[in-house]
């Protein structure tokens, strides 16, 4: 199938001042080879108030300030404000209990604690939930749950779309592209524990400072812990880049890390690239979850045609920034992603250079055979069971560990590599009409 370049298409200069309006900021958001100018960040709320949802503890204490508490009352009103939104879940500030009810209308008027709306939410039969979620600026993105035995993983966002264009990748081929903010990502992972029923259900309010509050204390609510929780882990998988959205992904990473918010360990949070060298290490750095990445061929050719960005990163300067990630080792092991295309990348020799490359850099590694989950329109075949089984021996055989991913949700296109919005989908289908229809017209 012809495959235009989304981020050719993107390519665009920023347009003159028409009329005296302001010109949309652009920044720059990296592209398969070229940086593509886009819109910065989303449109203001039409109301005027604030979205807490996304800021950190400084940044809610920050913008009290702005609104014209005193610096003491600011930073404990954020610290109050902070527990609510995310530990609690609460998305009104009348529900604040151990804040003054005089207080909570002056926090109603100026500021909101939203959520991306629920566009659609589907369920498939292997119990892998999939939502089309919708920006307030109107742009639609994915998140996936995958329920198992032992844990709960939520495939998290980070762009809608993606500029980078690896060509077994359905959101690859997805045109609008704008990064998500940080309240857009966490706002995943809150609307997720909405959707579980994951919010305790009272007590634990704060020592605060006011005295006209609700008197409440639950000690089931209290003693709220990870034990039992359906949602355990997160893995940043969903449509985008991370890597390309650095700032907004630390950003709400960081609160979605942070103990006394949703309190997930960075032991439990898996961020995955494609390969943006030059940022691997600022992600060990100043995020310090583990590390996957989208290997997925050993040789320049393959992965110059495959995964586009190898064009501008290779694999030896990638895998050399592996062996330096900070963080990695044996205990916590660096995931290299292989998604098993029939003919392409999956022979005994590739298996055999996947592990001479992982030992020449001496890395601490597992494998993670995926295999290719299909879309309308793919230029690949996924490879037979047989050979997915002969490749991952090869890979045991040799001491390191590569178990193949069972694929989730693909009856209702949620399986790795299929996000791509209904919206998108819709264009796509009009476009097909109206070739049809010009075809015909030529007869
Ligand atoms: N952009 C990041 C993270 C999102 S993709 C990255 O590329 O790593 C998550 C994983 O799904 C990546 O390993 C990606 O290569 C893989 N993937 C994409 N399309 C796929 C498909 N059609 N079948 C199987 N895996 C796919
Ligand atoms: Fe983007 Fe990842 Fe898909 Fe590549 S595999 S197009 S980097 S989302």
């Amino acid at each position: 199938m012809p495959r235009g370049c989304a981020a050719s298409r993107l390519r665009k200069p920023a347009g003159p001042c028409i009329g005296g309006a302001m010109p949309t900021p652009l920044m720059p958001i990296p592209g398969h080879i070229d940086p593509v100018p886009l819109p910065r960040e989303v449109t203001p709320r039409e109301d005027g108030r604030v979205d807490l949802i996304g800021l950190s503890r400084a940044a809610i204490t920050e913008v009290f300030a702005a609104a014209g508490l005193d610096p003491r009352a600011a930073k404990l009103r954020a610290k109050q404000v902070f527990h609510w939104i995310y530990h609690r879940g609460v998305i009104e500030f009348d529900a604040m209990t151990d804040i003054a009810k005089t207080m909570r209308p002056w926090l109603t008027e100026r500021f909101v604690i939203g959520r991306p709306a629920i566009v659609e939410a589907q369920a498939s039969t292997d119990g892998t939930r999939k939502w089309l979620l919708r920006t307030a600026d109107n742009h639609d993105f994915e998140m996936v749950f995958i329920p198992d035995a032992d844990r709960g993983t939520l495939c998290v966002s980070s762009q809608v779309g993606c500029t980078l264009n690896c060509r077994f990748c359905h959101t690859g081929t997805m045109r609008l592209v704008r990064n998500l903010t940080p309240g857009e990502i966490v706002g995943q992972v809150m609307l997720a524990r909405d959707a579980l029923g994951e919010w305790p259900k009272a007590g634990g309010t704060m020592a605060g400072l006011d005295d006209d509050v609700e008197d409440e204390t639950d000690d089931a609510a209290q003693a709220y812990s990870a034990d039992g929780r359906l949602l355990t882990n997160i893995v940043m998988m969903g449509m985008g880049e991370p890597l390309y959205n650095f700032d907004n992904v630390r950003d709400a990473l960081k609160v979605v890390m942070d103990g006394d918010g949703l309190a997930l360990s960075k032991r439990r949070i898996t961020l995955s690239t494609s390969g943006v060298v030059p940022l691997m290490a600022r992600a060990g750095d100043e995020i310090g979850v583990n590390l996957a990445v989208s290997l997925h061929a050993v040789s320049k050719d393959v992965r110059d045609e495959i995964v586009p960005i190898n064009r501008k990163f290779g694999i030896e300067e990638l895998l050399e920034a592996c062996a330096a990630y900070p963080g990695a080792s044996n205990a916590r092991r660096i995931t290299f992603e292989y998604v098993m295309l029939k003919d392409k990348n999956d022979s005994d020799a590739d298996a055999r250079e996947l592990v001479r490359l992982l030992k020449h850099y001496k890395l601490p590694a597992k494998v993670n055979l995926i295999p290719f989950n299909p879309w309308p329109g793919a230029p690949y075949e996924c490879s037979t069971p047989e050979r997915i089984r002969r490749f991952s021996d090869i890979v045991f055989e040799a001491g390191i560990s590569a178990p193949v991913r069972t694929p989730r949700g693909r009856d209702i296109d949620a399986a790795c590599g299929q996000l791509k919005t209904a919206a998108e989908r819709k264009s796509r289908a009009e476009l097909d009409r109206l070739a049809e229809e010009k075809q015909a017209a030529l007869g």
